[in-house]
């Protein structure tokens, strides 16, 4: 079930249409919900569409994100592992739980070496990781 958005030409409204499939897609009768004018223009459907991997790769990396990141400090690293996380969206439950479980601990103000004592797959990755459910 397809979701795009709209912008419409006239009043500048954006709104989303869903349809009930790629092939009852018909844009030729599309109005405004604001105004009534037909001339709507569709935009990328999804805002993460809009944005590259390399975009992504390049918020990451710019250091003005994390501000006060201090790699000696177990919190401050949580709090950049959550930023990440978030930065990620839904591919962050690709990390796995061991990441939440780590970015806990973090926050927590547990040492890196501990973490890494109680999280025995952080120290042995089996390779053989099930896909979660
Ligand atoms: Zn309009």
């Amino acid at each position: 079930m397809p979701v795009y958005e709209y912008r419409c030409q006239k009043c500048g409204k954006r709104f989303s249409r869903f349809w009930r499939s790629f092939s009852s897609v018909d844009e030729s009768q599309m109005t405004c919900p604001a105004c009534g004018s037909g001339h709507v223009s569709r935009l990328i459907s999804r805002v993460r569409a809009l944005r590259s991997e390399e975009d992504r790769l390049d918020t990451l990396a710019d250091p003005t994100m994390w501000g006060d990141l201090d790699e000696n400090d177990p919190r401050s690293m949580g709090r950049m592992m959550r930023k990440m996380a978030n930065e990620l969206g839904d591919e962050a439950g690709e990390l796995g739980p061991e990441f939440e479980e780590v970015v806990d601990r973090l926050e927590s103000g547990q040492p890196f070496e501990q973490i890494e004592a109680e999280v025995p797959s952080l120290a042995e990755p089996d390779g053989e990781s099930l896909p979660a459910a």
